[in-house]
C-alpha cells in the first residue's frame, strides 16, 4: 500500500483501501490565485492551505484531497481587490458549485467525515452554501450520515498569539492579506518562494467600511497588500503554524469524534 497524506499522490487502490475505514476523515484545501505583493506568489492561498492541511492529517491520520486552486473574487477591504491583474478568480456559483460537487464526490467515495481548510477570506460562504446544497441532495437520497466541518485557518489564532506577535497592535484578519501572518507562515514553510527585499513598508490601508462597486482602485495601495510584512518572520510563522494546526486538530477531532493518537 502507498503511503502519503496526499489522495494525489495515492493509487486508487490504497486509497479506496483507505477510505473504506469508518473514521476516514478527508481534507479539502481551498486556496485562490491572488496578487500577494511584490514580495510573494500568487498562490499563497493554494500553498498554505496544503501544507497545513497536510500537517493535520499527520496528526490526525487523515488525507487530504487536491486542492481547489482558484477561489472566489478578490474583495478590495479584504485583498485588495479583483481588479489587480495577476488575481484570477471565480465566479460565486462556480465556487459553490465545485464545494457541492466535492462533497458529493466524496460521499460517493464512501467518505463520511470531510473538512474543508480554507486558506482564502473570500471563499468560506459559498463554500458552505456548496455544502448545504450537497447536504440537502444526500438527504433527499437518503444519506444522511456525512458530517462536513468548514474552517479558515487564521480563526485558531488566538487572542493570545495575537498579543505576542502584533505587540504594535493587530489591524484585523481583513487587511492581513499579504502581510505579517502569510508572510510569517511562507517564509517558515516556503522560503525560497518569498522575497523580503521586496516587501513595501508601509502604513496599513485604510478602507471604508462599506463596498464600493466597480472599485475605486485608489483605495488599495500600489503593493497590493494591505498591511506591511516588514515584521514577518519565519519564527513568527513556526508560532502561528503550531497555533493553528493544534487548533484545528482539536477542533476536528471533536467534531468527529476521533480518538486522540
Ligand atoms: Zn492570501
Amino acid at each position: 500500500m502507498r503511503q502519503s497524506v496526499y489522495i494525489e499522490d495515492l493509487d486508487a487502490f490504497s486509497y479506496r483501501e483507505a477510505v473504506a475505514q469508518d473514521s476516514a476523515l478527508v481534507l479539502i484545501p481551498v486556496g485562490s490565485i491572488e496578487q500577494h505583493g511584490p514580495h510573494m506568489p500568487l498562490n499563497v492561498d493554494v500553498l498554505l492551505s496544503r501544507a497545513m492541511a497536510g500537517q493535520v492529517a499527520e496528526e490526525l491520520k487523515a488525507l487530504v484531497a487536491a486542492p481547489v486552486v482558484y477561489g472566489y473574487k478578490s474583495q478590495q477591504r479584504s485583498g485588495g481587490g479583483n481588479h489587480l491583474p495577476g488575481t484570477t478568480s471565480l465566479d460565486a456559483s462556480t465556487v459553490i458549485s465545485i464545494a457541492k460537487t466535492l462533497t458529493l464526490e466524496f460521499a460517493r467515495h464512501g467518505v463520511r467525515k470531510l473538512a474543508f481548510l480554507n486558506g482564502h477570506f473570500e471563499n468560506y460562504q459559498f463554500l458552505y452554501e456548496g455544502v448545504d446544497l450537497a447536504l440537502r441532495e444526500l438527504r433527499l437520497a437518503g444519506i444522511e450520515d456525512l458530517k462536513v466541518v468548514l474552517l479558515s485557518y487564521w480563526d485558531f489564532i488566538d487572542d493570545a498569539t495575537i498579543a505576542e506577535l502584533y505587540p504594535d497592535g493587530f489591524t484585523g484578519w481583513d487587511l492581513e492579506h499579504g502581510g505579517v501572518l502569510e508572510t510569517s507562515l511562507m517564509l517558515h514553510l516556503y522560503p525560497e518562494k518569498v522575497d523580503m527585499a521586496e516587501v513595501v513598508d508601509a502604513p496599513p490601508a485604510v478602507m471604508p467600511t462599506y463596498d464600493v462597486l466597480p472599485v475605486r482602485p485608489e483605495l488599495t495601495p500600489a503593493s497590493g497588500c494591505l498591511s506591511s510584512a516588514a515584521a514577518a518572520t519565519a519564527e513568527k510563522g513556526v508560532t502561528l503554524l503550531k497555533r493553528a494546526r493544534a487548533g484545528m486538530s482539536a477542533a476536528l477531532t471533536s467534531e468527529f469524534g476521533l480518538a486522540e493518537r
